[in-house]
């Protein structure tokens, strides 16, 4: 496919980056590989926009994965940052920023009785794995195809998001042992669940799954599967993992949990609570969690976890996430799907906008989406030209039809209207793309 556009100096920096860095990038996804073309460069983000390394403004349909639901900036967070660099970027001891952090994700998650500050959605999907396995005595884990957890190696078993972008089944370098006490079943099969607890009883020590996923792009949990994983798992003295890194602090005030009112074991948390910087949580029950070093035996340890800098970032950002502030997220994501709903339907291109809480994506197919088999039968194809043609016209979209997309607070009319006036020429090069 060929672009009519360029991005000179993005190109530049990418072939830089190209001969330093594997494939250019330090994340897969952001090599745009899925959807062709040069990857922007971006050099800064104010509010709802982004403006790369060309110059070009964006509005930014990304927000860093999820992170920035105030938008690129936010003064406040900015102001707590500034305060707490000045103070020192790390000390390697406890600190007040990281007691008040976990106070603060403690006093919104009621299941969350305490909680460990880690640096990655990957370190605390895989402390919580370590954790349950170290608490229930058991080896196995059971996850679900299309939900990604970060790139714990046992839980690299049909992951969504880079690795459904890629087609990858599987990654080298995970080994055969590893992999081999995960379980992988069909996301929102609860007769799948059943029959592997029939299979392994006393076996499974957890069910890890996303509390909605959202790297299949955005499909969430049928009525009462997450109430089903749960009863499940209590029947046979597993834990029930609910990774809340993407949906924590987004969906609602209290996250996914804030939703389904399922109270799982054990959670996780990443993105939002880092304020765009490096700070990720698990935490739940108290007596699975005083397993932990040095309480208990499990051993988990971080050189910059709870990094003042980080936590300073994040507990600025949950603090300004009030009612309003997700009331005002939730009407810019139902204004956006219906834009986007309504500009697919005029140019006839099959697609379903899903959403779950503002998380939304569009699966190009008007058949239900209810696991990463259904995802993976939509006219992906369609989403490379309509991803270009936004591009093209400033606005910057997740490059992968399987992943969701994300606003904030930030996203004003001015941006919407940018969004709106963009629309209709992408959705008739979404009609009118080839396989
Ligand atoms: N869990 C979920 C649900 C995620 O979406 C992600 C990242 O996208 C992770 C875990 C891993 O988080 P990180 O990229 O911070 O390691």
């Amino acid at each position: 496919m060929a672009y009519s556009y360029e991005a000179p100096v993005s190109q530049s920096l990418f072939d830089r980056a190209s001969v330093v860095t594997p494939g250019g990038v330090n994340s897969p996804v952001r090599a745009f590989r899925a959807v062709g073309g040069t990857p922007r460069f971006m050099v800064s983000g104010t509010g709802p926009y982004l403006t790369d390394a060309d110059g070009r403004e964006y509005v930014d349909l990304v927000c860093s994965w999820g992170p920035m639901i105030l938008g690129h900036s936010h003064p406040e967070v900015i102001a707590a940052v500034q305060e707490a660099v000045s103070r020192g970027t790390s000390f390697g001891t406890p600190g007040e920023g990281e007691v008040a952090l976990a106070e603060e994700i403690v006093a919104r998650i009621e299941p969350v009785e305490q909680v460990r500050l880690v640096s990655s959605g990957t370190e605390a999907t895989m402390s919580a794995i370590r954790l349950a396995r170290g608490f229930t005595g058991r080896a196995k884990v059971v996850k679900f195809a299309g939900c990604y957890h970060g790139h714990v190696d046992a839980l690299l078993a049909a992951a969504g998001s880079g690795l459904a972008t890629f087609g990858l089944p599987d990654t080298p370098g995970v080994t055969g042992a590893t992999a081999g006490d995960t379980v992988v079943l069909p996301y929102n099969d609860l007769d799948a669940v059943r029959a592997a607890f029939a299979a392994h009883p006393g076996e499974i020590a957890c069910v890890i799954t996303e509390a909605s996923p959202g790297n299949m792009g955005v499909v969430p949990p049928a009525e009462g599967f997450n109430a089903g994983l749960k009863e499940l798992c209590a029947a046979d003295g597993a834990l029930y993992i609910s990774d809340e890194v993407m949906t924590g602090f987004r969906t609602s005030k209290a996250g996914w949990y804030g939703i389904d009112g399922v109270r799982p074991d054990l959670m996780t948390f990443g993105k939002v609570m880092g304020g765009g910087f490096p700070a990720a949580a698990f935490g739940g029950r108290a007596d699975v969690m005083a397993h932990l070093a040095p309480a208990g035996p499990v051993y988990q340890a971080g050189t910059l976890s709870g990094n003042p800098v980080a936590t300073a970032a994040g507990l600025a950002q949950l603090r300004l996430l009030d009612d309003a502030a997700y009331a005002k997220i939730d009407a810019v994501s139902a204004e956006l799907r219906s834009l986007v709903g309504d500009a697919f339907a005029k140019e006839g291109v099959a697609h379903t906008v899903s959403s779950a809480s503002n998380m939304f994506s569009v699966f190009f197919t008007d058949e239900p989406v209810r696991n990463y088999d259904d995802a993976k039968k939509q006219e992906a194809f369609r989403f490379t030209a309509f991803f270009h043609s936004m591009l093209e016209q400033g606005v910057y979209l997740p490059p992968s039809a399987f992943e969701s997309w994300f606003v904030s607070t930030a996203h004003d009319e001015r941006a919407v209207e940018r969004i709106a006036a963009a629309l209709p020429a992408a959705a008739r090069a979404a009609s009118e793309a080839t396989a």
